[in-house]
């Protein structure tokens, strides 16, 4: 700079000193909000992000096909551990469970019909954004665990809505239904994807099977071992594939339908720990959750997928899902017993007579493991033994009245 410039803007500053203080303060303050926004552009945007998501979670549609907010909605973060069991979009008791695992996506089951498969993937895209999902399990080859994994002509399955990267199924079966012969197609003609049943999984027999998959820092799935995987038997529940998922020293197990006998098996086959959270074996049916397997698991949390009190598979009372004697089994292990849907009867105007309909009861019900501790959440968090349904169908166990 000049000497003459230099001796002007000195001048200049002497006579205005309150426009020099405004003139370093303004470039304060754009240095400051310049370096703010470079060093925090990523978090400002992922809050964004965050919020975006958790109205369009707002607007996914429950089994009784109203709008219903999803609480449940939530960020889970690297180390976090979350089982979410769904409701299905119909009256229809069935199982879908999606577990989250850091960024992991698995798929226990696709019941319980075929159109499932919207109300399914509605949920599941909320945390699963790149279409994949790492790991999807069939545990055997009923309708109500298979039917939405198939395509119809207007609504996709799971297979084709996803990339299925590992699939691992039952090793046995006597099913000769369209449904299977469907299920079987479709997963065959999935790209890319490894198929191994559990059998091989548990001998690791085929090249890539495995009998523990890692999910992360502490977290894997194991297969699990009962002899009904190379055993025939006319029971097709107890063909069901079994999990321990293990967190730290947390652990989770789901059985599919696997009924007394297969339990027995699986008991006398594996050194179970006690578990956290179990889902109750074949939708709270009076054959399954026997105590040879609740005593030695001795869950704290038991969630059931079924439709309460629907009479899809019986009319009698004490047997229709979740039945009293699964009651009367879990009452002294834990009260915190958790349901998906609960039937609603009303009147078919069309058809002239009263049908079944499926609404929430717990609704969709998530599980999550973090940093140790366990907790669950839903739309609504009344354990069954509080709900009108339960107070109208069931006997309150004496563990339970106190
Ligand atoms: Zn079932």
């Amino acid at each position: 700079m000049k000497k003459s410039t230099k001796r002007k803007v000195v001048r200049t500053a002497k006579k205005h000193p309150g426009a020099v203080i405004a003139v370093v303060v303004i470039l304060v303050v754009i240095i400051a909000v310049g370096a703010l926004l470079y060093f925090k552009v990523d978090s400002v945007h992922n809050a964004v992000d965050d919020l975006v998501k958790r109205f369009t979670a707002s607007d996914v549609e429950n089994a009784s096909g109203g709008k219903t907010s999803a609480p449940t909605f939530t960020t889970y973060g690297e180390d976090d551990l979350s089982f979410h069991f769904l409701e299905l979009g119909n009256a229809y008791t069935g199982d879908s469970v999606y577990i989250k695992a850091g960024e992991i996506d698995i798929l226990i089951d696709a019941g319980s019909r075929q159109d499932s498969a919207e109300a399914i993937s509605a949920y599941v895209n909320q945390y699963c954004t790149d279409g994949k999902l790492e790991y999807v399990i069939a545990t055997h080859a009923h309708q109500d665990h298979i039917a939405g994994f198939v395509s119809t002509k207007n609504n996709p399955g799971i297979f084709e809505r996803y990339e299925c990267e590992t699939i691992i199924d039952f090793a046995l079966t006597n099913a000769e239904t369209a449904v299977y012969n469907n299920y079987v197609a479709a997963r065959d003609a999935e790209p890319g994807a490894k198929h191994y049943t559990a059998l091989e999984c548990y001998r690791e027999s085929k090249e890539g099977a495995q009998r523990v998959y890692s999910l992360g820092e502490g977290m894997s799935m194991t297969i699990l071992y009962q002899e009904f995987y190379e055993k025939k038997t006319s029971d097709e529940n107890d063909y069901s594939v079994c999990l321990l998922f293990t967190h730290g020293s947390k652990h989770y197990l789901f059985t599919g339908d696997l009924e007394k006998d297969g339990e027995a098996s699986l008991v006398k086959n594996n050194a179970l720990p006690e578990v956290e959270l179990f889902k109750a074996g074949h939708h709270g049916s009076y054959t399954a959750s026997t105590d040879t397997l609740l005593s030695v698991i001795r869950p704290k949390i038991v969630c059931v997928c079924c439709c309460a009190g629907s009479t899809e598979y019986t009319s009698n009372t004490a047997n229709t899902f979740p039945s009293q004697k699964f009651v009367d089994n879990v009452a002294p292990y834990t009260d915190c017993v958790y349901v998906t849907t609960v039937v609603s009867v009303v009147y078919d105007e069309k058809k002239g007579k009263d049908v079944e309909k499926g609404v929430s009861m717990n609704g969709n019900i998530t599980v999550l493991s973090s940093g140790g501790t366990v907790t669950v959440s839903c739309k609504n968090d009344t354990k069954l033994k509080d709900t009108e349904w339960f107070k109208a169908n069931r006997t309150c166990p004496a563990a339970w009245s106190s």
